[in-house]
């Protein structure tokens, strides 16, 4: 089963985040009020209470990051970045996670591969989006193969591979809808705003999938902005 996460529909839903967004926020913020509201008349088990409070701002928070991720980068904050070094460091800042779940993470540069231009703060949150997905989706361990080379036309495809639970064929055009999550903590929004920085861009996103095998996802990027005008053009 495969997908190409390059539909304009994709786009609309952005325009159904609005309404989403409202309806999950609300959910943690009752929560905050009613234990509030249980602290300020002085009630006994104070402590789980916080606890509450604190996990649903956490929720709140994550979601909000994510969420403030969708602004458009504009044109002059694309800088040349050097991928290969911008992907060691992103794999270093979760190795922790991937050795507490038995995760080998493996990563296959090619050599050569010339500088970038991007937004690199967006680009960063796309591949620690694609590398969490990937970890969290073999909760029993595995091997996680990062390739990175870069295609004859000024292009850079940077792949994930890995050995997790899959996606069924029935969800697969689900995923990157707003809030669409098989997590019991997820925020459903990872695949969705990672598709739209990539789309900004001028890029694509492609999934392939099978269950109990494992996904394979795939960032394509052009060099830079330029570079993609000239792909189209031909
Ligand atoms: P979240 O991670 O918060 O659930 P995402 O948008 O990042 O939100 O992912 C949406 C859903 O897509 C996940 O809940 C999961 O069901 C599926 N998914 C994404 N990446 C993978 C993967 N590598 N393997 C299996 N399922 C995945
Ligand atoms: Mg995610």
């Amino acid at each position: 089963a495969e997908e190409l996460v390059h539909r304009s529909d994709k786009l609309s839903a952005v325009g159904q985040l609005a309404a989403g967004i409202a309806h999950e926020i609300r959910n943690p913020l009752t929560a905050i009020k009613g234990f509030t509201q249980l602290l300020q008349e002085g009630a006994q088990r104070d402590v789980q209470y916080y606890q509450v409070i604190l996990s649903e701002l956490d929720r709140v928070n994550l979601i909000v990051d994510e969420f403030l991720l969708l602004a458009k980068p504009s044109p002059s904050m694309f800088r040349s970045c050097n991928v290969e070094q911008m992907l060691l460091a992103i794999i270093t800042l979760l190795e922790p996670q991937a050795i507490l779940q038995n995760v080998r993470i493996l990563p296959t540069i090619a050599a050569g591969i010339d500088q970038i231009e991007i937004e690199e703060n967006q680009i960063k949150q796309v591949l620690i989006n694609l590398l969490k997905n990937a970890i969290e989706a073999m909760p029993d361990g595995g091997d996680l193969i990062i390739e990175l080379r870069q295609e004859e036309e000024g292009l850079l495809r940077i792949r994930f591979i890995d050995q997790g639970c899959g996606i069924p064929e029935e969800q697969l055009h689900k995923v990157g809808d707003p809030f669409f999550t098989t997590k019991e903590k997820g925020t459903g929004l990872g695949l969705m705003v990672s598709h739209k920085i990539i789309e900004d861009h001028g890029g694509q996103l492609e999934i392939h999938s099978t269950v109990g095998v494992g996904t394979t996802i795939d960032v394509l990027l052009p060099l830079s902005l330029e570079e993609e005008k000239e792909l189209l053009l031909v």
